[in-house]
């Protein structure tokens, strides 16, 4: 069995990105909006400030109360689309629920989309056509090619639909020509169809849904889940087992979430590189 380092392969990819940077007059730009103050998403916007800082890009945080009216968030994200030093923008999720979570993500510029959710990116990425995408399946498309694991032809299952995970990574999967099955709390006979997985992503919030005896040998294992479990983290997949049978697996932490942060860096270049086209 061998891991798939997502910490080794974002070192790599956030190294390139530092040296491409160094070299612009104007640096790249990010905006992530914070709405109250959830603990993982304190977590998460330190992470995202933590890589911009370290890629030399500019970062602006904005903090809103979590009683935010939905006109004032608009308001600000109206103003961040006509920033020229701002190439991307994010809101941090989860919304709290008085707001439309749809309406935002869709009112963001599409080419400052950087976390790819609004409708627009979505359906670019369906139809396979340049777009901003989702980080975290980029970031599981990018590791599989780190490591020279071509999905072509492959029999890929992924459990969870998520419009962030599950979904947007079936498409990016179809695109490169894998055979995908997309698998959720309605699927019928579940280890049947993971069984039969060479490649299988499990992006559920379960920890070790994903057991041995699901698994066929030599199977390649994404694990995308982040289950907190008396201050310890999970996976999705019961890994101690699991791993006894597979051929790369990605740990947790230190696999998927990893790349997730560094493609976010490539999103934001990727924006800076049209804005400046355009320009
Ligand atoms: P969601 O809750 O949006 O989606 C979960 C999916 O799992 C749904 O499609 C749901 O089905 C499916 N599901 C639930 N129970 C079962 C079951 N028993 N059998 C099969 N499928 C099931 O989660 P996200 O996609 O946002 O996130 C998934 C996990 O990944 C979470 O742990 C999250 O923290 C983590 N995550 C990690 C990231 C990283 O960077 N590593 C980034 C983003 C998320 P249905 O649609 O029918 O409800």
């Amino acid at each position: 069995m061998k891991l798939l380092d997502g910490k080794l392969v974002k070192k790599e990819i956030l190294k390139r990105i530092k040296k491409e940077v160094e070299e612009l007059d104007r640096k790249p730009g990010l905006c992530v909006i914070q709405v109250g103050e959830d603990p993982a998403s304190c977590v998460y916007v330190n992470q995202k400030s933590k890589m911009a800082l370290e890629l030399g890009y500019k970062f602006k945080h904005i903090k809103l109360d979590k009683d935010v009216e939905q006109e004032k968030l608009e308001e600000v994200i109206i103003k961040l689309n006509r920033d020229k030093s701002i190439d991307g923008i994010l809101v941090q999720m989860p919304l709290p629920k008085h707001l439309d979570t749809k309406k935002i993500q869709n009112l963001i510029r599409d080419d400052k989309d950087v976390d790819g959710l609004s409708d627009i990116n979505a359906g670019r990425l369906v139809h396979n056509v340049d777009c901003l995408m989702p980080c975290t399946p980029k970031g599981i498309m990018d590791i599989l090619k780190h490591y020279k694991i071509d999905v072509e032809g492959k029999n890929v299952v992924i459990v969870g639909r998520s419009d962030l995970v599950g979904k947007p990574l079936a498409s990016m999967m179809i695109n490169s020509h894998a055979t995908v099955t997309l698998c959720h709390s309605r699927t019928k006979n579940l280890e049947k169809i993971t069984k039969k997985a060479d490649i299988l992503v499990a992006a559920v919030g379960k920890k070790d849904i994903i057991t041995k005896d699901m698994v066929k040998n030599r199977v390649i294992v994404v694990d995308v889940g982040i289950n907190r479990v008396d201050g310890k983290l999970y996976g999705d997949v019961d890994f101690t087992n699991v791993s006894t049978k597979a051929s790369y697996i990605t740990p947790v932490p230190g696999g998927v979430g990893q790349m997730t942060v560094a493609e976010l860096g490539e999103n934001v270049l990727k924006a800076y590189k049209e804005h400046e086209k355009n320009s």
